[in-house]
């Protein structure tokens, strides 16, 4: 539960606890799950402690584990509790059901027939009853009688993954020669032992992967009880980087995501806890399984976005990994081909060894970058492919090569409004636009979730047929590909056509397979992948991240499109990226097409030093919401009134969020800006601590926001 600190129960006599331990302990009239923190002699007196329940028979939480909870909670100015929720996620999940199997019992029967002697035969092997009577060609009856009988019994048993050990002696692909200098100074970083970070840097197809199956490798290797977890940011690509550490290890790794189903997740969770799990490919909640021995973080993409959990427990994953590796003594290797600015500063400042991989793995190159300016070549009017654009993925049908078509935007169209009143269709209660969906004929707020029937009529003015569709979504740029290419094969990869994460491996192997011309896809497929047909990269709305820009659009787009782009040509066949684009001299834009990282990341670094924004300051956000907005404005203005006075720490606001609405709900913020030395969490939870928003109003605290909405 979200509660702010530890409470205090009374050992009962002989339960012998130990720190770490599950335990049942009684909270108002419920018994609820808790863990033993910390254990001291009573001083006696004020006020009798009610005693524990009992001790739940479940694997204890490591002392690391437990400290990672605690640290990570004081930092993110959130509840130790709420943090410990999600450490124990895998432990609170249904245990798997036991399958109840037939086995011989050496008895003989008293009747010898030959369905019945079949059957004996057939019993070797444990078997679920209906099994082994199919498996002899018998009836069910035949089995239950000699169950009834005493010559087989059933007995229960509870499937367990066996996580076997990674097979060490299969050989990795032979490296070449830059991937085999970074990978042997990772191992010398590994051999060193103890806390150390690495940066690998490397282009896109560099074999960032190979190097870190390697240093995985050699991981565990060092150690037969080693644990390494590999962290990704999207559920797609953990798809892909288990096959690969399967073929690489010849086991299974654990898996570790939101769409894993409870009862496996128990099963990983247990094994990663009893050390039989070595290997972990999961997303950011994997930092908080209770490893017995990790050795090894890999953060994959680790600028990515995704690692930051923007609800409830909000935590940049990334970040998080460098604190668990702190904690656990362990090696952490952030990987990506457009790293972040802040792990940038660490590397370039040498908190962090730098490793790169200037180019890609053989023969492929980097793709060549074109820009498209749409002021001299628009697309035709209600399309949204430039003609250089439909030439080139003509060309590459042509060819018998992929076009990845990529826009950061799903649905049909991102706002539908009526022609005859002007009226814009937004979600009620919300600040936010209505988008439409053709697959389902809905319009959906992706905020919120609310979504209904695209109506007949204009629910504001009643004109009939008068909403029109604006602008594109990925459904859209589909349509547009088939009636363009009728004969093409065109898919659409985006995360509400892909149901679940077997979807989106099926999606990817179909890609994989060159079973797919054009694959029109939102970011969900423009990071990672390997798709070895894949020659063109054309990117439908190349500014669409620098609108409405926050501190990191630029950084974001830049990272964004070099990740998509970086997705053709990587193998023999050389590959092309075209970028529509209504502002071609723009950084981000030069930079992508010059392919020159270093002079962006220069310029950015340079623009976030002057405004004393991260890496060279912090942020924390605070972010209010309340039904009634005059009840909102006063709490504002008595948290601004209290908020503490101290060197280097600047405060803005209160002010509206741009999200101003969200389901009834008023939202208003505060931005907080403080040098790099100020211990930033201590400074929100004084202040946190000095208000108590009535109950209505919600208070949510982000440290090192990457959403400014
Ligand atoms: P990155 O992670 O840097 O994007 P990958 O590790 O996915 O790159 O490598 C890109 C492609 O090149 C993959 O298909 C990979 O199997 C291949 N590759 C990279 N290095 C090697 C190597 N040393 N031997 C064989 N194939 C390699």
């Amino acid at each position: 539960m979200p509660l702010p600190e530890a409470f205090d129960y009374a050992e009962p006599d002989g339960m012998e606890l130990a720190v770490g331990d599950q335990v049942a302990a009684p909270l108002g009239p419920r018994l609820l799950r808790g863990v033993v923190v910390g254990l001291r002699e009573a001083t006696g007196g004020n006020r009798p402690l009610k005693p524990v329940d009992r001790r739940l028979d479940e694997p204890p939480l490591p002392a690391n584990t437990l400290e990672f909870v605690q640290w990570a909670a004081r930092y993110t100015v959130d509840n130790p509790g709420q943090v410990l929720a999600i450490a124990l996620r895998g432990a609170r999940a249904p245990k798997p059901r036991p399958v109840r199997l037939v086995r011989p019992t050496g008895a003989q029967p008293a009747r010898s027939t030959p369905a019945r002697t079949r059957v004996l035969e057939a019993a070797g092997q444990p078997a679920p009853a209906a099994v082994l009577a199919q498996a002899a060609g018998v009836s069910a009856g035949v089995v239950r009688g000699l169950i009834d009988e005493g010559v087989l019994e059933v007995f229960e048993i509870i499937p367990e993954a066996s996580f076997d050990a990674p097979d060490l002696s299969r050989p990795g692909s032979a490296l070449n020669a830059s991937q085999a200098a970074a990978a042997g100074l990772l191992n010398e970083m590994l051999d060193e032992g103890g806390f150390n970070v690495a940066l690998l840097d490397g282009v896109t197809g560099s074999g960032k992967t190979e190097v870190y199956l390697e240093t995985a490798a050699h991981a565990l290797a060092m150690d037969p009880m080693a644990q390494v977890l590999i962290l990704l940011p999207e559920i797609a690509l953990t798809q892909a980087v288990i096959g690969r550490v399967a073929a690489r290890f010849g086991v299974q790794p654990g898996e570790w995501h939101s769409e894993v189903a409870p009862p496996a997740r128990r099963r990983v969770w247990e094994a990663v806890a009893a050390g039989r799990c070595r290997i972990v490919v999961g997303a950011r909640s994997a930092l908080f399984l209770p490893f017995a021995n990790l050795k090894l973080i890999v953060v994959d993409e680790e600028h990515d976005g995704s690692f930051k959990q923007e609800e409830g427990f909000i935590y940049q994953g990334r970040d998080l990994a460098v604190v668990r590796g702190k904690i656990e003594q362990a090696a952490v290797l952030l990987a990506s081909a457009t790293p972040s600015l802040e792990t940038l500063r660490n590397a370039e400042t040498g908190r962090y060894r730098w490793l790169r991989l200037s180019s890609r793995h053989g023969v492929a190159q980097l793709p060549q970058i074109e820009l498209v300016d749409l002021r001299s070549t628009p697309p035709a009017s209600g399309c949204w492919l430039s003609p250089p654009l439909v030439q080139a993925i003509g060309e590459t049908l042509a060819r018998g090569e992929q076009t990845l078509l990529f826009l950061n935007r799903r649905g049909y169209a991102p706002l539908v409004l009526c022609r005859a009143c002007g009226e814009r269709m937004t979600a009620p209660d919300t600040d936010s636009w209505l988008v439409e969906h053709r697959y389902s004929g809905r319009l959906v707020c992706h905020l919120t979730g609310f979504s209904m029937p695209k109506p007949e009529r204009c629910p504001h003015c009643g004109a009939q047929e008068s909403l029109v569709s604006i602008g594109p979504g990925v459904e859209r740029v589909e349509e547009e590909a088939r009636q363009l290419f009728p004969d093409a094969r065109i898919a659409v990869f985006s995360s509400d056509t892909m149901f679940d994460a077997r979807e989106a491996r099926r999606l990817v192997e179909a890609m994989t397979a060159g079973e797919i011309d054009v694959l029109v896809a939102t970011q969900a497929a423009a990071k990672g992948h390997n798709f070895p047909m894949l020659t063109l990269v054309g990117v439908v709305d190349a500014d669409l991240g620098l609108r409405g820009g926050d501190l990191r659009a630029a950084e974001r787009t830049f990272q964004l499109l070099a990740q998509a782009t970086g997705r053709a040509g990587r193998r023999d066949r050389p590959g092309k990226a075209l970028l529509q684009t209504y502002a071609p001299e723009h950084a981000v834009m030069q930079a992508l097409q010059a392919q020159d990282r270093d002079a962006f990341v220069a310029a950015e670094m340079e623009e976030r030093e002057l405004a004393k924004l991260p890496p060279f300051g912090r942020l924390a956000a605070v972010i209010a919401s309340g039904p009634d907005l005059v009840q909102l404005e006063a709490f504002m203005r008595e948290m601004a009134q209290v908020a503490p006075n101290a060197g280097g720490v600047e405060v803005y606001g209160p002010a509206d969020a741009p999200l101003a609405l969200v389901r009834g709900r008023r939202r208003k913020r505060f931005l907080v800006r403080a040098d790099r030395g100020v211990d930033l969490s201590a400074y929100m939870a004084t202040w946190r601590a000095r208000v108590k928003p009535p109950a209505a109003i919600r208070v949510a605290i982000d440290v090192d926001p990457y959403s400014f909405l």
